[in-house]
């Protein structure tokens, strides 16, 4: 699967093409420039998020309107910034895609790797406020947990998320796993 920084395949030292190979002493292939030796590292980009829990029980989803899996559901998330800790940046994106403050402190929830390039921290946190629809998202909606759009997640993130939400609370989940997607 490509890698999201694939396309940066010329030096960023020299400009020279970058050439595939096992550095030596390294154990894996890199992108490495064969006129000034520059190793162009590619390693995965963290993502976080947030499960923002009300008091009654109910957990909010958003519903992508960007692709890709526009239309689908998954947790409030984004890039984590150069300047963001992974708990900054769950809590700004969902401030920015559902209108969201938090109380209290967050909870780690679970980590899911995409091979392909992503890392998705997932939180669980005590929601604060009205939700609303924002930037890039179609509409924003409270799910009691025998409610979860399982077969309409956008991400494997949000559902393995999910799963452990659910697990923590002693209930049961959908066997097998609903989701194609893997991100
Ligand atoms: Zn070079």
């Amino acid at each position: 699967v490509k890698h999201p920084h694939s396309d940066s395949m010329y030096c960023p030292k020299c400009g020279q093409g970058l050439a595939t190979t096992v550095p030596e002493g390294d154990l894996h292939e890199r992108l490495v420039c064969l006129d000034c030796q520059f190793v162009h590292y590619l390693n995965p980009s963290p993502v976080a998020g947030v499960v923002p829990v009300r008091d009654d029980g109910k957990v909010l989803l958003i519903r992508r309107d960007i692709e890709p899996q526009r239309g689908l559901w998954q947790v409030p998330s984004g890039f984590v910034e150069m300047d963001e800790s992974t708990e900054e940046t769950a809590a700004r994106e969902l401030m920015e895609e559902a209108g969201l403050g938090l109380s209290g402190e967050l909870q780690l929830l679970n980590v899911y790797t995409a091979r392909w390039g992503l890392v998705v921290i997932n939180y669980e946190g005590v929601a604060q406020g009205e939700a609303s629809v924002e930037h890039e998202v179609s509409e924003v909606r409270w799910f009691a947990p025998a409610e979860l759009p399982w077969t309409e997640l956008a991400f494997q993130s949000t559902e393995s998320a999910l799963r452990e939400w659910m697990r923590r609370r002693g209930l049961g989940t959908p066997e097998p796993w609903a989701t194609a997607f893997e991100g």
